[in-house]
């Protein structure tokens, strides 16, 4: 076996790379029976700091990309002293890297285990190559243990797209690599698990916990009337992780009620894998430190923002040996603020707002479509189905009727009159019996 290439020995004793030497801190962690989750701030920079530097020199001897950027911005050797020097680094923006596939690898080509893909919708996709490493040995190493508290005696159910993307690979590996749980790989109504089958498939395994997209979720709901199972009863969840897509407040609670369980939002992308998870508390997602280092910048500018202000998120990844990102443009948005959570965790909470090219500027605010969306779900005779339209500067919402007796005058009558009251903002409402459902991501704001 030894002469096989690291893949076949991807085993902790057997890889060496830059990141070695970041093993001890996770192991001292384990020793001292804790996790990166509740300790004083000061131990976790000093690890950050170090991941860092680790990571600068491991892109300044591996990528001519990122080496050319860095003496561009002066460095004459790869490596900062303190964290509040990390602005100093050149940001990443996502067209320099769309459609390139070897632009920012740093490992031979014959290292690569996985090819990852963004799903392109706004221009060609972002390309994404992990060693087996990275996947199975580095981006295990930090444990969340009150983030996730799923063990052997769950089953996941994983309602992601697999092809490509990151999110059903990457919850496959969490789930069965960190917490021993058994996996239902369901994907989003493919060939081998439609809906019918993967609400069955729930059923008959008694699924625990749903890893899918808001609007999956929705979907799923919605269509086990149709099979005669009933969720919250046949499948009895004790929880439901939303990822993807994002949603609101009143969005999740719904799906709380129709499900009979807690759901918890999970933020992250192809590019950076994991970024932030939200607690019990629901107060905004704790950035996972062990993973990623995230910044907050002026989006027009770059420059960066302190806690408290919206901006850009900005995220430099801290384990990865294979294509490692720094200080990578997210074209999210949102702020941070140090954490006084009632959970104990002490790692910074991110408050997201949404994409960057998704907001709707009305009367010269922008407005986050999840803002609106959360006072529209706030009707309960409105469906989790809508479209935001804006067009020359007027906002028209397209709604499905849910469970009313309203006739559709009445009920844009209504819409109508609860956006100008709750948000201030004069629209159109158009009623529509039936709004097309869709597998992949939900697309619901539509600029023109
Ligand atoms: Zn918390």
């Amino acid at each position: 076996m030894k002469t096989q290439s690291h893949k076949m020995t991807v085993s902790v004793d057997e890889h060496t790379s830059h990141l070695e030497q970041l093993k001890s801190f996770f192991s001292q962690l384990d020793d001292e029976g804790v996790t990166i989750e509740k300790l004083p701030r000061e131990r976790r920079e000093q690890y950050q700091l170090k991941a860092i530097n680790l990571t600068l020199q491991h892109v300044w001897h591996h990528n001519e990309y990122y080496r050319a950027k860095m003496e561009e911005a002066g460095f004459k050797q790869p490596e900062i002293d303190s964290l509040e020097q990390l602005p100093s680094v050149p940001l990443l923006k996502k067209d320099v890297i769309r459609g390139d596939k070897m632009k920012l690898l740093c490992v031979e080509p014959k290292e690569i285990g996985q090819v990852h893909l963004t799903s392109g919708t706004s221009g060609k996709p972002i390309y994404t190559s992990y060693t087996l490493a990275d996947q199975y040995v580095y981006d295990l190493l930090p444990k969340y243990l009150e983030l996730f508290q799923e063990s052997d005696s769950d089953i996941a159910a994983i309602a992601l797209p697999y092809e490509f993307a990151l999110p059903g690979l990457g919850f496959q590996r969490l789930f069965q690599f960190a917490f021993g749980t058994a996996t239902l790989s369901l994907g989003k109504g493919g060939y081998m698990a439609p809906v019918d089958k993967s609400l069955e498939l729930m059923k008959e395994f008694q699924a625990t916990v749903l890893v899918t997209t808001p609007s999956y979720a929705a979907l799923l709901a919605e269509e086990s009337e149709r099979f005669g199972i009933r969720p919250g009863v046949d499948i009895r969840l004790r929880r439901i992780v939303l990822t993807g897509e994002g949603c609101s407040y009143t969005f999740r609670e719904r799906l709380e009620k129709w499900w009979g369980c807690e759901v918890t939002f999970f933020y992250g992308s192809t590019e950076c894998g994991v970024v932030a998870v939200e607690c019990k508390e629901h107060k905004g997602y704790h950035i996972m430190e062990g993973h990623v280092k995230t910044e907050i910048v002026d989006p027009a500018t770059g420059a960066p923002l302190g806690y408290g202000k919206t901006g850009e998120i900005v995220v430099t990844t801290l384990l990865r040996e294979g294509m490692p990102m720094v200080r990578y443009r997210s074209g999210d948005i949102g702020y941070l603020h140090k954490s006084k959570c009632a959970c104990g965790i002490t790692m910074d909470v991110l408050h997201l707002r949404g994409r960057m090219e998704t907001m709707l500027p009305l009367n010269g605010v922008d407005y986050p479509p999840f803002l609106l969306e959360n006072f529209l779900l706030e009707i309960p005779e409105v469906s989790m189905w809508y479209h935001f339209i804006l067009e020359k500067g007027r906002l028209t919402i397209e709604v499905e009727p849910f469970r009313t007796a309203l006739a559709d005058e009445q009920l844009a009558k209504k819409v109508r009159a609860y956006m100008q009251e709750r948000v201030g903002i004069e629209c159109d409402v158009i009623i529509k019996s039936r709004l097309p459902r869709t597998f992949g991501k939900a697309v619901r704001v539509f600029v023109r």
